[in-house]
């Protein structure tokens, strides 16, 4: 029995490095005195699915961490705390985020 060769992927690994490193800088949304803060919302943003290149972009630079992303995955948003800042519409590199009015 042979020894099997698996080439290791040094860009993904430095990248879940990178992730990990983020993500213990980050604070997590939880219900706080205020509440659930996606009340306070007056535009949600909506990932046009079609548009986006999966960067993880607005991933990176949302404020309040709302966003879940998986490298080449689509981003998804947790309208519960999402206060609709619009960042992530504003960092996207292919306008793939709309801030779409509330209600609408
Ligand atoms: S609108 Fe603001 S809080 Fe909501 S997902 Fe985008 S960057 Fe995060
Ligand atoms: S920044 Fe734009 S293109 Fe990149 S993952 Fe987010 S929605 Fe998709």
């Amino acid at each position: 029995m042979g020894l099997v060769y698996e080439p290791v992927d040094l860009e993904r690994e430095a990248f879940e490095d990178l992730r990990g490193f983020i993500e213990k800088l980050l604070s997590k949304p939880a219900p706080g005195s205020a509440g659930r803060t996606g009340a306070w919302r007056l535009y949600r943003p909506a990932v046009d699915a079609g548009r986006c290149i999966k960067c993880g972009i607005c991933w990176l630079y949302c404020p309040d961490d709302v966003i879940s992303w998986a490298p080449k995955g689509l981003p998804i948003i947790d309208y519960s705390y999402c206060k609709g800042c619009g960042i992530c519409s504003s960092v996207c590199p292919v306008k793939a985020i709309d801030m779409v009015l509330e209600g609408e």
